[in-house]
């Protein structure tokens, strides 16, 4: 681990290294697909992501990136329930639907409760319904829009890393504490959660890195996550790229991100997920990315290990 005494990691800091935003619209998502993913039911069946233009989250995370498709001021009511309709539309239909928000569902400065309605009606046809959240931002509202939806609930929560150090320079603004009480809390009243986890955070190297994403992994199922999502820290935000050129944050490698996974489904604790969108950026070899990428989806679909690839050109 590298030192970091002299950091003085804060919103404003953070904030005064981004770039610009990109350009968007709050009558459309400002992205929508269909993913395949191993349902709880072992089944591996379609999912559709909306990814809604919101106003930015009001935390300011240092490894985050969400903020550049955000608006500057808050969507007005009924500006979601739109979105979704208008991605609706264009999607296939599918049992099961992640709708994330660049930051939390359940901030009333992000989505209106007057939305939760109409946003229930649009997806009463669905199975399963994701949506994520800060956990200091899980409340009795919660459990008000459940109370609305025909679907399943799920709510995805980035717990990040549990390294003592690391988190609070994350800026996240929660603790430990905090998650385990919003799982306890949504477990308690019927709703199942995700944790999202990061591998190798600034400040740590690669076998630090894969060591505490597994840490990670085991306290979120012992708090009573259903799943875990493993997802690479990239660089990209302004704060990230600042780290990487100091020197102090370095892009895990596909390779850790395999044997995180490897071990998180050995665990056998939940379904555990690798993060493979942009894979080929946590590899420097051309050869065996395509390769590791399949053998990474295919664990992720199968929750079993499939034979590591051993490339003869990069040796890894
Ligand atoms: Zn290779």
């Amino acid at each position: 681990m590298n030192n970091f005494s002299d950091l003085r990691v804060n919103g404003d800091w953070i904030i005064s290294l981004r770039g610009d935003k990109n350009k968007v619209d709050p009558v459309k998502p400002y992205g929508y697909l269909v993913e395949k993913e191993r349902t709880i039911s072992g089944k591996v069946e379609d999912t559709a992501v909306i990814f809604l233009t919101n106003s930015e989250c009001q935390f300011q995370c240092l490894m985050c990136d969400l903020w550049k498709n955000t608006t500057d001021e808050p969507v007005p009511p009924g500006s979601i329930p739109g979105q979704i309709r208008w991605a609706l539309n264009r999607l296939p239909s599918v049992k099961h639907l992640k709708l994330y928000n660049s930051g939390s569902f359940f901030d009333k400065m992000a989505i209106p409760e007057i939305d939760y309605k109409p946003i229930a009606s649009l997806t009463e046809d669905f199975e399963t319904l994701i949506v994520e959240s800060h956990p200091r931002l899980i409340n009795q509202a919660c459990l008000r829009f459940k109370s609305m939806l025909k679907p399943e609930l799920q709510v995805a929560i980035g717990l990040e890393t549990i390294h003592p150090e690391v988190l609070p320079l994350l800026n996240k603004k929660m603790n430990l504490e905090d998650f385990e009480k919003a799982v306890h809390f949504l477990k308690d009243h019927g709703i199942s959660t995700r944790a999202f986890v990061l591998l190798k955070p600034p400040f740590l190297t690669e076998s630090e890195g894969v060591y505490w994403a597994q840490r990670s992994i085991d306290f979120a199922f012992e708090c009573g996550v259903e799943c875990c999502a493993v997802i690479p820290t990239r660089p990209g935000n302004g704060a990230m790229d600042y780290l990487l050129g100091e020197g102090r944050f370095s892009v895990p490698s596909v390779d850790a991100l395999g044997e995180v996974l490897e071990y998180g489904i050995q665990s056998g604790a939940g379904r555990v997920f690798a993060d493979v969108w942009d894979i080929e950026k946590f590899s420097d070899c051309k050869k065996c990315i395509d390769q590791k990428k399949n053998r990474l989806t295919e664990m992720n679909l199968s929750q079993k290990i499939v034979s590591r690839i051993l490339c003869e050109y990069c040796g890894k």
